[in-house]
């Protein structure tokens, strides 16, 4: 049962583990979007290995990949040589990204997000010649030195000295509770023309930095979701003054926010694109695409070992596929809609659902306490112990989800893209009785 593979895991891993101490479960089967435990309990995964699974487990067609490249004797791992699968692979991304395979071109990763990150960052001070990072308050970049350095929070970072300097902060526009107070469509239009501002102003002292790294829906942030304009604006001033502008698409992209990529919603053009997660198809699997200007590496000056991890590509390519069907992501879209109804129809019922916010199947609800005073922008301060209790609620109800946002108060819902209504009806129905028990 789940207790005796638990106390195996405590003995063989670190003690610091941060999802089985939220979820204590062995996982002994998965189908779609339902893991069992080893107790034979059913759990509907909102989780999907923190957005890796696009298509849920087990998903016929990437079992299907995989066993054709087993078949066929193709190769597991081939470094960064080229086979055709690969040539295949690279051709369908990059005509998924901007339905033109020359605008951008790819460069293979390590295996996590945070490795083509680190690529990214490196690539820009390669570029530009210059050390500084802009990055965003509530961004989650991964945990490597680089990664974590522009990573917008500050508790992973407290412990570590020595990451990289030379990053500078901005506040992201929060539609809802923004740190400086700076909430909704008059807060986003300021923080972009302090952006601008902050840039230009060359008397300040402020040095042009080599790039902005973002993500357009900020996912561990909290599902913040970037306003268009404030978007179009950080392009405009970054094309300006040749600052690359980095967009990490690792969570938010790959149809997770009903648009191939989530900086779509805007129309911007970034100059690298971070992808890692869904890409792979549930293996692991990074790369940044780079527009062909910017591809400026010298010979050998980022290299790495695990780039050419061929079952990856097969999972990543029947994603691709199955994402490039024309009605894919209009279910995406359709499910995300649904989802967003129910959760906002609930909010009559409990009072501590604060803002329910998404877009696609990336979703997050505010906990807060309306027990105390609301601010001037009327929000209820946030509510952390409740949105624990509400999580370990949902485990019991057989629903797995993550928190994020400041001090974990956002419930997030990350489903397999291939979601079905009734699956749609049965998380929102787990997440009504989660919500009694924890208030009870
Ligand atoms: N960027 C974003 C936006 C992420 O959400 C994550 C992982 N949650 C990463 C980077 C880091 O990826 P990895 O954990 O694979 O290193």
């Amino acid at each position: 049962n789940n207790d005796y593979w638990l106390e195996r895991q405590a003995q063989f891993e670190s003690s610091v583990r941060s999802y089985p101490r939220k979820l204590p479960l062995a996982i002994t089967s998965a189908q779609g979007c339902w893991v069992t435990d080893a107790n034979g309990k059913r759990y509907l995964d909102c989780l999907a290995g923190a957005g890796t699974l696009a298509l849920g487990h087990n998903h016929p067609q990437i079992i299907e990949a995989i066993q054709q490249v087993l078949q066929q004797g193709l190769p597991l791992h081939t470094l960064d040589l080229t086979t055709p699968l690969k040539d295949e692979f690279s051709e369908s991304l990059l005509f998924f990204l901007a339905n033109n395979v020359n605008d951008y071109c790819l460069q293979f990763c390590g295996p996590s997000g945070a490795d083509a990150v680190e690529a990214a960052l490196k690539l820009a001070k390669t570029v530009t010649g210059r050390r500084h990072i802009i990055s965003f308050s509530g961004g989650y970049h991964g945990m490597t030195h680089g990664a974590l350095a522009v990573t917008g929070n500050l508790a992973p970072k407290q412990q570590v000295s020595g990451l990289m300097p030379d990053v500078q902060f901005m506040p992201y526009p929060h539609s809802y509770r923004c740190p400086l107070g700076l909430g909704g469509e008059q807060g986003s239009t300021a923080l972009s023309h302090y952006f601008e501002r902050f840039i230009e102003d060359v008397e300040s002292g402020v040095c042009l930095p080599a790039a902005v790294i973002l993500e357009a829906v900020q996912g561990e942030g909290g599902v913040n979701i970037a306003p268009t304009a404030w978007l179009q604006k950080i392009r405009e001033v970054t094309q300006r003054h040749g600052i690359l502008l980095i967009i990490d698409e690792v969570q938010a992209g790959f149809g997770r926010t009903g648009k191939r990529f989530a900086f779509q919603h805007a129309g911007i053009e970034p100059d690298i694109v971070v992808m890692s997660k869904a890409i792979g198809g549930g293996l692991p699997l990074a790369l940044l695409a780079i527009r062909r200007e910017f591809d400026q590496w010298q010979a050998g000056a980022h290299t790495g070992t695990f780039r050419g991890n061929q079952l990856a590509m097969a999972t990543g390519l029947a994603t691709l596929n199955y994402l490039s069907q024309p009605d894919a992501l209009i279910q995406v879209q359709q499910r995300g809609a649904e989802l967003m109804q129910q959760f906002t129809a609930l909010q009559s019922q409990f009072a501590c659902l604060g803002q329910v916010r998404g877009l696609g199947l990336m979703l997050g609800i505010e906990i807060v306490d309306e027990r105390l005073p609301a601010d001037h922008l009327g929000s209820y301060p946030a509510d952390a112990a409740l949105a624990v209790a509400i999580q370990q609620h949902c485990f019991e109800q057989g629903l797995l989800l993550e928190r994020g946002g400041r001090g974990g108060t956002v419930i997030r819902f990350l489903p397999p893209l291939i979601i079905s209504p009734a699956e749609c009806e049965q998380v929102v129905y787990r997440f009504r009785l989660a919500l009694q028990a924890a208030l009870l």
